[in-house]
């Protein structure tokens, strides 16, 4: 068979691989798209983002009739038609998956359904047997759901996320262990639909790495909600069949088992590069697999380029895509690039309320020593949250002491995950809370929340001012 050659291969037709793929083609580049998917689409469209918000959003609307009372309505037989909600699930995912077969499919480059692994620092070989040939590589395979030494886990029946994202009945009780994005946001989802969820996490909180102030505002959202959450455990044993699983697990100085007709293993994911036959390429990984790169998005071998899920740092679509947009460019020799800017790092968490965060979070700033100046306020005293019954939460944002320009900001609350974009445009531009304060916002919004931090900033700032001068 004979080998056909590629200014660049992208291993992987996921968000990282497709948009590496499509900025290339753009740039004039001859580009072949390696995938061996039996569903092409990639995590996000097909088990990732898009499923899981599908689902979590009918979740929300059940949850709202279930409090109609609160607002003076009457609701009645509210409940959750599973089959019915996976129905429409698959609909909108099989749609947006035709779109991206449709790109993938358009004739701007090669597709090649197989997967595929490195010969050498040229050339991959493909299931098929096939072997293609590239000046340059971008690998963006993508990651894969982990199932850590726990005793008994590789023994039990479990459920992944694929698994819950695909239930058309409800299931009466789960066990989730685990404590991280997915975790929260899934865990909620079985609860609102109607299962009994317990949720054991590893970590003394839920959202590890995120703000501990907004993670337990979270927490208890989601206990109030009737979820019973353990953190800080240590898990001994997991044992179970079809009828059901027990997890035992050691909590504050007691041994405590639970039981429940199915266990979802919410551990965490993994980089989905050991089949790659990396060492081949002269390609470096970190011992869990994970492709080291530098700030252009190449790896050990210059030639060789990862983002997305399988280099991190990030394990989120719009980092995964500006990485490839990134790598692409800088692949095909495109002069005058910035690298990713992760000072500005955007992420949600779709539980209700919601996480979300942008810029540097106050443990960064506390272990660089940079200084700044903080405010947070409250939903449960403003006006439009009140309306909404939308208490728990607050908006927290950080400025540079001197001038105020805003560093970093956190929401946790009904909709932060749409709040948080008042800040990405002023973070990129680098703008101050002054600039912010500047900026109509309009009455009644939840938006208008974002006003009574910055105007304490800005005070702040100010006295600070006006003392230095009286000094
Ligand atoms: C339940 C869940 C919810 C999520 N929600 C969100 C969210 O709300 N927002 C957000 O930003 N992120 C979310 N994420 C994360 C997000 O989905 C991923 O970060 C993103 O999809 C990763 O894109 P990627 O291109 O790196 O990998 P993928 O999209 O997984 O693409 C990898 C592709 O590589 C292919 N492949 C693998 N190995 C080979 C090989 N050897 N040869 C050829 N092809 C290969 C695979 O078939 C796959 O198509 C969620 C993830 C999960 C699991």
């Amino acid at each position: 068979m004979k080998t056909k050659t590629y200014d660049l291969i992208c291993l992987g037709g996921g968000s990282a691989g497709f948009n590496a793929a499509r900025v290339a083609a753009g740039l004039g580049a001859k580009v072949g798209v390696v995938d061996g998917a039996r569903k092409l689409g990639g995590l996000c469209i097909l088990r990732g983002c898009m499923p899981s918000k599908t689902l979590l959003y009918a979740a929300d609307i059940l949850h709202h009739a279930r409090q109609a009372s609160k607002f003076g309505l009457t609701v009645t037989g509210a409940r959750a038609n599973m089959a019915a909600v996976q129905r429409r699930k698959r609909r909108i995912i099989a749609d947006f998956a035709r779109h991206r077969e449709a790109a993938l499919f358009s004739g701007k480059f090669d597709l090649h359904r197989a997967n595929a692994h490195f010969i050498d620092t040229k050339t991959i070989e493909l299931t098929t047997g096939q072997r293609l040939r590239a000046n340059k590589f971008l690998i963006g395979t993508g990651s894969k759901v982990s199932v850590p030494p726990i005793p008994g886990l590789a023994d039990t029946p479990f459920w992944t996320s694929d698994d819950v994202l695909d239930l058309s009945s409800l299931p009466k009780s789960v066990i989730v262990i685990g404590g991280g994005i997915v975790a929260c946001e899934l865990a909620q989802y079985l609860l609102r639909m109607g299962s009994r969820v317990t949720l054991i996490q590893r970590s003394s909180q839920l959202l590890r790495g995120l703000s501990s102030e907004a993670a337990a505002i979270v927490q208890k959202a989601l206990s109030d909600e009737g979820m019973e959450i353990f953190t800080d455990t240590s898990l001994t044993k997991i044992s179970g069949n079809r009828d059901g699983v027990l997890v035992r697990f050691e909590h504050n100085g007691r041994t405590i088992t639970r039981r429940a007709a199915h266990l979802f293993n919410a551990l965490g994911r993994e980089p989905n590069t050991a089949p790659l036959n990396l060492a081949a390429a002269g390609v470096h990984t970190r011992s869990n697999g994970q492709i080291i790169i530098n700030r252009w998005q190449q790896t050990s071998n210059p030639d060789v380029y990862a983002a997305g899920d399988c280099s991190g740092p990030a394990e989120i679509v719009h980092t995964a895509i500006m990485q490839a947009e990134l790598a692409a460019r800088h692949a095909m020799g495109v002069k005058k690039l910035k690298p990713v800017d992760w000072s500005l790092l955007l992420s949600v968490v779709f539980t209700d309320p919601q996480l979300a965060r942008i810029g540097y979070t106050e443990r960064e700033l506390l272990d660089a020593g940079v200084p700044y100046v903080a405010a947070s306020y409250p939903f449960d005293d403003h006006g439009k949250s009140i309306l909404m019954e939308a208490k728990y939460g607050h908006v927290k944002v950080f400025a540079e002491p001197k001038r105020g320009r805003i560093l970093g900001a956190e929401i946790v609350g009904r909709d932060a995950g749409e709040l948080i974009h008042c800040f990405n445009g002023p973070l990129a531009m680098r703008a101050t809370v002054f600039d912010l304060l500047r900026a109509p916002w309009y009455h009644p919004t939840l938006a208008e929340i974002i006003t009574y931090p910055l105007e304490e900033i800005a005070e702040t700032i100010q006295t600070r001012r006006r003392k230095k001068k009286t000094q």
